[in-house]
């Protein structure tokens, strides 16, 4: 899995995933969801960010089965990788967990869930939705 920056920017949400909440930003000059963490809206570069806890659900856009284990947060392969679309119109990297690898799909409606991966380090990964 990639390695987490945590700044100044980005600290608000690292600091949500530990309370197991996912938040995203929201630019109140243009109304759009903004992922990732950052000091600026990408799309109309206000500084006028407002964070607010997303509804957690989403989408699978793509995956990958990775079937060697590789990085600081390497687990039991198989794992997937995914990319998903949150309802809130952002897409994210993430692992999808609690699920057979062979059982994963695209379109797949998931839900987030928040796994600790270190003493003080927890990450976002996605389940599928019952
Ligand atoms: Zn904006």
């Amino acid at each position: 899995m990639f390695e987490p920056m945590i700044d100044a920017d980005s600290r608000p949400y690292w600091d949500g995933i530990a309370r197991g909440e996912l938040l995203l930003q929201h630019c109140l000059s243009c109304a759009r969801t903004i992922f990732y963490p950052r000091a600026l809206c990408p799309l109309c570069f206000s500084t006028e960010l407002e964070w607010r806890t997303a509804s957690g659900s989403g989408t699978v856009y793509s995956y990958t089965v990775m079937r060697k284990a590789f990085g600081r947060f390497a687990t039991d392969p198989p794992t997937v990788l995914a990319l998903v679309d949150l309802d809130e119109g952002v897409r994210m990297m993430t692992h999808l967990v609690g699920l057979d690898p062979s059982d994963a799909r695209i379109g797949a409606r998931v839900e987030v869930t928040v796994k600790s991966v270190e003493e003080d380090l927890s990450l976002p990964c996605f389940t599928p939705v019952p």
